[in-house]
């Protein structure tokens, strides 16, 4: 399905112009227009789904396919040192746009962005109460 209201929806279908650098039947690869670094890419798949919870196991893998794909093009053609693959869901997470799509970031030595996270130091019965939680 898709959502007429959903700007991805609408330039993932061609119906708004996008720099695509790559497309097939189920997605389109667009630069980010607000890009965290140079190539910053987005993976929209043609179909609506709000976020990870709703993209079928099957389109979740292609998506997987794809960003290996457009991530070897995107190091290679740009001289990348690295790359993240980044994938927000809900607001609490960043997701701004609610249609599913996975972050291409290329990254470059001094490029200025902090995309990891700050690591904290949970004791040993903090992490067995979440293993807990999760197992339990
Ligand atoms: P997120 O915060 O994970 O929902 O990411 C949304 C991303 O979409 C941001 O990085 C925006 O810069 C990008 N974005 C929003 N609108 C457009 C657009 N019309 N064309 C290209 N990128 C867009
Ligand atoms: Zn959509």
């Amino acid at each position: 399905m898709k959502d007429e209201n959903c700007i991805f929806c609408r330039i993932a279908n061609g119906d708004i112009p996008s720099r695509t650098i790559y497309e097939d039947d189920h997605f389109r690869v667009i630069l980010d227009n607000g890009p965290a670094t140079r190539g910053h890419a987005l993976i929209l798949p043609k179909e609506h789904y709000k976020d990870l919870s709703e993209i079928p196991e099957e389109t979740a893998a292609e998506a997987m396919i794809v960003a290996k794909k457009v991530s070897a093009l995107l190091v290679k053609k740009l001289h990348a040192d690295g790359l993240n693959l980044v994938q927000n869901n809900g607001e609490t997470a960043g997701q701004t746009v609610k249609h599913f799509h996975i972050h291409l970031i290329p990254r470059y030595e001094n490029d200025g962005q902090h995309i990891l996270w700050n690591p904290t130091h949970p004791t040993d019965e903090e992490l067995d109460s979440v293993l807990k939680d999760i197992k339990g």
